[in-house]
């Protein structure tokens, strides 16, 4: 099979960076899963948009310091300079971001935000965003979408990338010819045991890059969420209690009902405090009340986590619920530069399974579905630049006897990631 450009992932990034493609270029996304398992459908938060030329300074100085300073400047000013347009373009799409009784767009605050200025629609936006992402996409002749169809590896000669091996739905491996290769596959919380990410995303992106010696970057930046709501029960996925919850004012408590923490400070810094709090009173979580917030908002905003509380038998917000970290979000990745190019030509590498520094060492709380977007849209224009100078390698023919054992290849995947990890490449 050949395409003009190949899409691993079909989450925003994977999605958007379809929609800015030219409609004469024939395109295909593949997924692991359903279109609707990607965290981009499970975002609760929000999006950051930079509300007005003087929000500017004080959002790139909340971005920085929670990256602590580790993060690229011209990243991070290219994506707050961006952020307005794609949330026209959004807009454009259909999506409901909250508004005012005036048709105001409203924001919310997480912690490390010293203003208000996301973006959400109750508490789903992701779902809001990416399903109206995908509605567009199916509207498109040139965009076609394959569900169950895995990359299994990238085929790359000579500093080029011509496509990928792919495991399709009918578990026969088929060779995927393309001009441009975009890896949209997401972060790797899979491999984790405790994670908010679904289990199939294992960063086999990064694992493959890393095989084939494309540069990754900071691959041990790995978030935990402070708070994520704790069950005896085995969970496929650990359900995430929004940091917008304790933007909105929810506290933290010890097992003694005593606070010890600021519920604002950074992720990394409250999930620090949290683990030595459970540490010293030998707990497996500590609670959070959200009695401080009004009660009507709680519905109107929060009607998916309160509902998840209800069906685990707390009733909130007269009763606080127990939490605990668990990892959430993938700093580190294939490296890539402003324009999400890696270091093989021709291959694309966008959303969560990229660093293009963004986020520094930590990243700060609904910056990453805006970042996903806006450079997966920058690919999606270079690509379009340069498409005729590409080069197009028939390899339908290769050897495809490296992929018989596809449960060995998958192991050794995941330890390349945790060497990686380890070793902090
Ligand atoms: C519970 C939760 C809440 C969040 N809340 C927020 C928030 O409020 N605001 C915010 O900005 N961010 C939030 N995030 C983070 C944000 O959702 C993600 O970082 C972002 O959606 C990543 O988008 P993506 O397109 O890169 O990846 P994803 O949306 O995860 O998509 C990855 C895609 O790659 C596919 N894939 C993976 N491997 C392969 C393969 N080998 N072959 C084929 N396909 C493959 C998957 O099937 C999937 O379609 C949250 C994340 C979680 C988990």
């Amino acid at each position: 099979m050949k395409v003009d450009v190949l899409i691993v992932g079909s989450g925003c990034a994977g999605l958007y960076c379809a929609l800015n493609l030219p409609k004469d270029k024939n395109i295909l996304i593949i997924t692991k899963d359903i279109v609707e398992h990607s965290d981009s459908y499970l975002a609760q938060g929000g999006m950051c948009m930079l509300k007005d030329e003087s929000d500017f300074e004080s959002y790139f100085n909340d971005t920085m310091k929670a990256g602590h300073y580790e993060n690229n400047p011209d990243a991070v000013t290219t994506m707050i300079n961006s952020s307005q347009d794609l949330v026209k373009d959004l807009i454009g799409f259909g999506v409901d971001f909250a508004k005012d009784e005036e048709g105001n767009l409203l924001f919310t605050r997480e912690g490390a935000h010293s203003q208000k200025r996301i973006l959400f629609h109750e508490d789903i936006t992701g779902k809001e965003i990416t399903s109206h992402l995908y509605e567009e996409a199916k509207k498109r002749d040139n965009i076609t979408i394959k569900e169950h169809w895995t990359m299994v590896d990238i085929i790359c000669q000579e500093d080029k990338c011509y496509g990928a091996v792919v495991k399709k739905d009918d578990e026969n491996l088929t060779v995927i010819n393309a001009n441009y290769t975009v890896l949209a596959s997401g972060g790797i919380g899979g491999i984790y045991r405790h994670s908010t990410n679904y289990r199939h995303l294992t960063g086999d992106g990064v694992a493959v890059a890393i095989r084939h010696g494309v540069k990754v970057e900071h691959v041990d930046y790995v978030q935990i969420h402070p708070t994520t709501f704790y069950s005896e029960r085995e969970e496929d996925r650990s359900f995430l209690i929004s940091e917008s919850v304790r933007g909105e004012g929810a506290l933290l408590y010890d097992k003694n009902y005593k606070r010890f923490t600021n519920e604002l400070l950074p992720r990394d810094i409250v999930t620090e405090n949290i683990k030595a709090q459970m540490k010293k009173d030998g707990t497996k979580h500590v609670w959070l009340s959200m009695r401080p917030i009004e009660k009507e908002q709680l519905e109107h905003h929060f009607p998916n986590i309160i509902g998840h509380c209800k069906e685990h038998g707390y009733n909130v917000p007269e009763e606080m619920i127990p939490v605990v970290p668990a990892q959430h979000y993938f700093m580190g990745g294939i490296k890539v530069n402003l324009q999400s190019k890696t270091s093989m030509n021709q291959l694309y590498a966008v959303g969560e399974t990229a660093c293009n520094g963004v986020h520094g060492k930590n990243r700060l709380a609904s910056n990453s579905l805006l970042e996903s977007m806006v450079f997966a849209k920058r690919a999606a224009g270079e690509m379009t630049a340069e498409f005729d100078s590409t080069e197009y390698r028939n390899t339908e023919n290769m050897d495809l006897s490296p992929y018989s054992d596809l449960k060995k290849w998958n192991k050794e995947n995941k330890e390349i990631l945790l060497e990686a990890i380890d070793k902090g490449e």
